[in-house]
């Protein structure tokens, strides 16, 4: 019989969780992860494919920049599968002024950081994409940003991590984290006490009510995203879209299909359910954005559609934290439906916080306790 007791245990089968307890597993670290459902259940096998440095916060551009230069472009090559990584580039599309005016902000703030990143006019966006509609005025364009497949890139940090000796426990349920001699020590699920010297808190937006059964709170909200899949159509592009109100996005994928995703604007009215399930306006509301953006895709056919919940925190950035009052602790929660995209270099921040006590990368601006008052 397995022991319950490891170096690290690691809350939410996610890719945030897979890809720590993979770089935990390299470095010889014993992990066990607790997941309540299926591995990749949450947010981490429904999302857009989105690897993007561009339109992010300045706080966590750092991570991003770090994950495309120096893990996404030969991870397929480690996990020894192809995670269809392409890095062909991002373009953010503009219809309006007040949208230019959107992205020039963002793309200024990229550029202070290093990003090279530019606003380009529409008839230069139609020299990188053709497809697009006249109705697109400008566009800010990154040409190290792109996209991968989550599915593909979540099952591959699971089973390298297991092929490391990662021990993933699924259907187990985490209720709560409990103190030892002022350490966080025991993670409780229904059935189950496990024990660990290293807990990682990285269980989506469920992170809060295991966060509060130890006194810590993060303001986040639970938010619906839907998005779709065409038929496989001809080869068209191969770079990641996205809008200036992050309303829209999508891209190609290998075998032709088109994944889009998007907003009605009602998601927050259907988000009640203890499953995330699609209503009955957004998808239609997306396919208007496809034919708008791209004419030529007016007759595509939609073979799927699916929704899932992000863990939104209240400034829009992760917290990525110790949680000093709580030794043992560390927390990795509030992707903001951004997290596919830097999930490499998180999942190798959170291992160096484990085996060096801290981070490579200063994530001090991703604290947990920023939300506080200061007095
Ligand atoms: C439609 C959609 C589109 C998106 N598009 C993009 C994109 O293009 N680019 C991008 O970067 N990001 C995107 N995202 C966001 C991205 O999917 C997430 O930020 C990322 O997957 C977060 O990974 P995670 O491991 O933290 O969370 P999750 O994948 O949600 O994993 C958390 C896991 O914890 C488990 N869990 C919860 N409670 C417990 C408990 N009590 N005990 C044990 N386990 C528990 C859950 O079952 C789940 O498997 C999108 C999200 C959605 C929904």
């Amino acid at each position: 019989m397995s022991s319950n007791v490891s170096e690290a245990v690691i809350i939410g089968g996610g890719i945030i969780g897979c890809a720590t307890a993979y770089y935990l597993a390299k470095a010889g670290v014993s992990v066990t992860v607790l997941e309540k459902s299926q591995i990749g259940e949450g947010g981490s096998s429904r999302n857009g494919g989105g690897v993007r440095q561009s339109g992010r916060d300045p706080r966590e551009l750092p991570i991003a920049m770090y994950g495309v230069e120096h893990l996404w472009p030969t991870l397929s090559e480690e996990l020894g599968m192809d995670v269809e990584y392409y890095k062909k580039g991002n373009l953010r599309l503009a219809k309006t002024e007040a949208h230019i005016k959107i992205l020039q902000g963002l793309t200024d703030s990229a550029t202070k950081k290093g990003l090279e990143v530019r606003m380009i006019n529409g008839e230069e966006v139609r020299q990188i994409n053709p497809y697009l509609s006249k109705e697109v005025i400008g566009a800010s364009w990154c040409p190290s940003d792109g996209h991968a497949n989550p599915l593909l890139a979540t099952l591959a940090f699971y089973k390298n991590a297991r092929r490391l000796g990662a021990r993933f426990i699924t259907g187990e349920k985490v209720i709560r984290i409990k103190k030892i001699k002022g350490k966080a020590r025991q993670v409780i699920t229904e059935q189950n006490c496990y024990e660990g010297e290293n807990i990682i808190l990285a269980a989506g937006f469920d992170s809060n009510p295991i966060a509060g059964s130890i006194g810590i709170h993060i303001p986040m909200n639970r938010v619906l995203l839907e998005a779709l899949v065409t038929e496989a159509q001809p080869k068209m592009f191969e770079q990641m879209l996205g809008t200036a109100e992050a309303d829209f996005y999508g891209h190609q994928s290998t075998h032709g299909s088109f994944v889009f995703g998007g907003s009605s604007g009602i998601d927050a009215y259907t988000s009640d359910y203890d499953r995330p399930v699609t209503n009955s306006m957004t998808a239609s509301c997306i396919c208007r954005g496809i034919i708008r953006y791209f004419p030529e895709l007016a007759t595509a056919k939609i073979v799927r559609t699916w929704a899932g919940w992000v863990d939104e925190a209240a400034d829009h950035v992760p917290v990525i934290s110790f949680a000093e009052e709580i030794p043992g602790l560390i927390l990795a929660c509030g992707f903001s439906g951004h997290g596919f995209g830097i999930s490499p270099a998180v999942g190798k921040l959170l291992s160096e916080m484990v085996l060096e006590g801290k981070p490579s990368i200063d994530l001090s601006a991703l604290r947990y306790d920023r939300f506080k008052a200061k007095i």
